[in-house]
């Protein structure tokens, strides 16, 4: 019989857990398949693992992997699916805005014979006017600068088979940008259309700042162009220079030396001081992440695993040569 893996990365989830069990329970026991729910503990300082091991007896199909501290949401998921054992695997969010009353649908489209299903938003009504125009700033980019094709308005939320799994398991960076990874990892996909209800308990583990390196994470894990981009700059720059140039030799030769541009030098030097600056910048960007690549530090440390029974798990690709992330969100 097929067995469906449940990931579930969770931060200071406890207040979540209870209805996550309650809703979720009902529906997998429905499906009729084989089921596992792998709690992935991002270094939660509240109650969340107790509450996960005190509900085990009742819920058997829980697996706990404890990872050692924080180390992201993204971290979280690698080490969930590295110790899924599923045929299918359904990365989830603990606050229930992932609605499992589309894991259904989701298995009916998977036994098709597509490997991937997205659940996609029909709208952001529940997102905050900022949220949803970021998001959409952050995608349109996204598909202008790289080469995988990120599904829009499309979170974590998915069924992915086990093929797309172990394919990304393979990706060895340490940069664990997933939606850009799962994206890249291709497959045949379709989708399901769902409305995303506001958080069920517990309140959201994002800030601004670590959507902001999320974001950075996205673009520079699948990009180039930002790198490149200077030296089309650059040449507008000198092009524009030369330009200026002949026009000030001109100006000399007609009506000889007058006041000196204070004004234009000024502004000319500060520009070109702040181009420069953000393209170091931009440098920067990439070459702390060649940084955090080449130490080849794993991804994600388990501290302990629960559920597993005595055999313990060997998680699909070695921990040590898992990637790691910068424990950005
Ligand atoms: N999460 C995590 N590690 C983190 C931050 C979040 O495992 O460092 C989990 C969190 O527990 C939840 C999921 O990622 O299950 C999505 O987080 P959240 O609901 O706070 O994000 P939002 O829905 O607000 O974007
Ligand atoms: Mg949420």
């Amino acid at each position: 019989m097929a067995k469906i893996s449940l990931v579930i990365p969770c931060h200071n989830e406890e207040a979540a857990i209870p209805v996550f069990l309650s809703a979720v329970t009902p529906i997998m026991d429905g499906t009729g398949l084989d089921y596992e729910m792998v709690f992935v503990d991002d270094g939660s300082r509240d109650a969340t693992v107790a509450t996960i091991i005190g509900f085990s007896n009742q819920y058997p199909n829980i697996r706990l992997v404890e990872l050692s501290r924080n180390f992201g949401k993204e971290a979280a998921m690698t080490a969930g699916f590295s110790y899924a054992t599923g045929d299918a695997i359904i990365p989830m969010d603990a606050d229930l805005q992932d609605p499992p009353e589309l894991i259904p649908a989701m298995i009916t489209k998977w036994q098709e014979g597509f490997r991937v299903v997205h659940a996609v938003r029909r709208s952001r009504a529940t997102d905050s006017w900022v949220k949803r125009n970021t998001a959409m700033a952050f995608y349109g980019l996204m598909e202008g600068i790289t080469d995988v094709k990120i599904p829009a308005n499309c979170g974590d939320y998915r069924l992915m088979d086990r093929a797309v799994v172990n394919a990304i398991l393979s990706f060895p960076e340490r940069n664990r940008f997933m939606k850009g990874i799962m994206a890249a990892a291709g497959f045949k996909a379709t989708q399901v259309e769902y409305d995303r209800p506001e958080r069920a308990a517990g309140e959201t583990k994002f800030n601004f700042w670590k959507l902001w390196n999320f974001a950075l994470d996205g673009i520079t894990g699948f990009s180039t162009v930002p790198l490149r981009m200077w030296t089309y700059l650059g040449a507008i720059v000198a092009f524009w220079s030369f330009v200026f140039a002949g026009w000030i030799v001109a100006k000399t030769m007609i009506w000889g030396v007058v006041t000196p541009g204070y004004a234009t030098v000024t502004s000319v030097v500060l520009f070109l001081g702040g181009v420069q600056l953000i393209g170091i910048g931009v440098l920067g960007e990439y070459i702390g992440r060649i940084f955090a690549e080449t130490k080849r530090r794993p991804m994600f440390v388990v501290g302990a695993l629960h559920g597993f029974g005595n055999r313990g798990v060997a998680p699909v690709i070695p921990i040590d040569q898992a990637a790691a992330s910068r424990g950005g969100y």
